[in-house]
Formats: C-alpha cells, structure tokens, sequence
C-alpha cells in the first residue's frame, strides 16, 4: 500500500471515536489540514494515546484517505509539550492556538506562514514565562491576516473613510472593521446589529497593530487593556471576529476567559 510520511505535523484538534478510536486533526506544513484516524489505542494504554495531544509536533506515516480520513500507521515524536502542560495558562492558551490554526485552515491546502506561526508560538509557550492575554489577540490578528482576513482597522466600513483618532468609534466583530459612531446612527446603514458593537478603548485600535507588526516575544507578558462592557471584553473582540469568519465558536477560549477578565 502506498504510503505518505508527512514530516512536520502538528495536531491541532482530536474527537475520540467508537470504543477505542481517535481521529486526530493534523495541521502538516507539506498538506496543511488533514484528518486522520489512529485505530485501536484507547484501549490497554496504547503508546500512541499520550503522542496524539493537542499541541505535539509529530511525524507520521500514513496510508492515503478513505472518505478523507487518513490512517495512521506510524507516529513518531518531534516536539513534546510537557512543560506547556504543568502551567494552566500556558496549556489554555497552547490549545487557544492549535484551535484557531483548525478553525482558520482549509483542508489540503497548505499555508507555511500559518504553519511558523503556530510553530514559534509553541516554542515560546515552551521557553518562556507564562503570557499575557496580548499573546492570544497576537495569535489571533497575525493568524487572520496570514489566512486573508484582516481586520480594517484604519477605515469605516461604512462610509469607507478613515477613522480619525478621537472620534467616536466602534468596533463591529461580524463586520471585521472599526466603524465610527456617526455612521452607526445615519439611518442609511441600517440596520446595523448592535449585539456586534463594541466601544473600544482609546488605545486598542493601535495596540492590537502592534500585535500584528511586532513580534510576539516583544509582548509575550503584556496584558491588552481589559474594558468591559456589560458581560463582553475588549479582550475577546479579535475572537469574537473568528467566529464570525468561520461561522462557529472557538471552544477554547471558555478556560482561558475564566484566566483573563
Ligand atoms: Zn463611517
């Protein structure tokens, strides 16, 4: 049988299937996103089980696709995330990451950038202290913009005109972009859904560019300015945003929300 070794894969997501079976996305810098199935190892602790985590890097061996589910034959470990895992933080915001790589990527289609994103970000959740909540909203913008959805931070959607420091402005997560108060309120944009605005702070506008320009180790400790209103948190908008690109939630931001306010 013709088999396929993909060199560099990093699992991004699993389901647990049947009795004993694990379907495992694989984030592979050669293919991009690929489900596989690994047969038989919940049972009798299979050696497998603890390699086939959220977060590890992987080479795998592979026979080619049934129904677009690949079978794993071979497994070999290239990168562990032991250390991720003694720190709550670390793991939460390590899962944050692999699920937004998922949630933003087609299947077999390769995307390096967003492969060495996820890669050097794993790499300092290995190496460096715990971080801050600007390193899940730099995940999230250098990830959407990698994958063609940038935020439009600098012009109003609606009336297409920049959006000058001090005025009023919002941000609206299901349209992606800054919009300014006035053009909220001109009934020709109606009808605006107002569950999706959000006043942000003075500041998020170009902290959350500097998350996208700068490297994440310059920011790994920073928190980003936590506004609330009402039950919602500047923290979250660049999620909120995903959400709204793919059309489903992002599961793991239910644990990292109870970490950062
Ligand atoms: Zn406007």
């Amino acid at each position: 049988m013709n088999e396929t070794v993909l060199s560099n894969c990093i699992v991004v997501g699993f389901v647990n299937y049947g009795e004993s079976d694990r379907i495992v996305k694989l984030f592979s810098k050669e293919r991009g996103l690929i489900s596989a199935i690994a047969k038989r190892i919940r049972s009798h602790k299979h050696k497998w089980l603890g390699l086939l985590e959220v977060g590890h890097t992987l080479e795998v061996t592979l026979t080619p696709p049934k129904n677009d589910l690949w079978l794993l034959t071979g497994i070999q470990e290239i990168g562990s995330t032991s250390t991720i895992r003694k720190d709550l933080l670390k793991l939460s915001t390590m899962q944050y990451c692999c699920e937004v790589t998922a949630t933003l990527s087609i299947t077999d289609d390769p995307n390096p950038k967003l492969y060495g994103l996820l890669e050097h970000t794993l790499g300092l959740l290995k190496h460096m202290p715990t971080p801050g909540s600007a390193v899940l909203n730099g995940f999230a913008i250098k990830a959407l913009a990698i994958s063609g959805h940038p935020p439009q931070l600098e012009t109003c959607t609606l009336c297409t005109q920049p959006i000058k420091t001090g005025t009023d402005r919002y941000f609206h997560s299901a349209l992606g972009s800054m919009v300014h108060q006035r053009c909220i309120e001109n009934p020709q944009h109606q009808p605006i859904h107002a569950q999706h605005l959000f006043h942000t702070p003075k500041q998020w506008r170009t902290d959350v560019e500097a998350l996208l320009k700068q490297p994440m180790l310059t920011y790994w400790e920073s928190n980003i300015a936590t506004v609330k209103i009402n039950k919602r948190s500047a923290t979250w908008l660049l999620t909120e945003l995903i959400e709204h690109t793919v059309e489903r939630g992002v599961r793991s931001r239910s644990v990292l929300q109870t970490l950062y306010p």
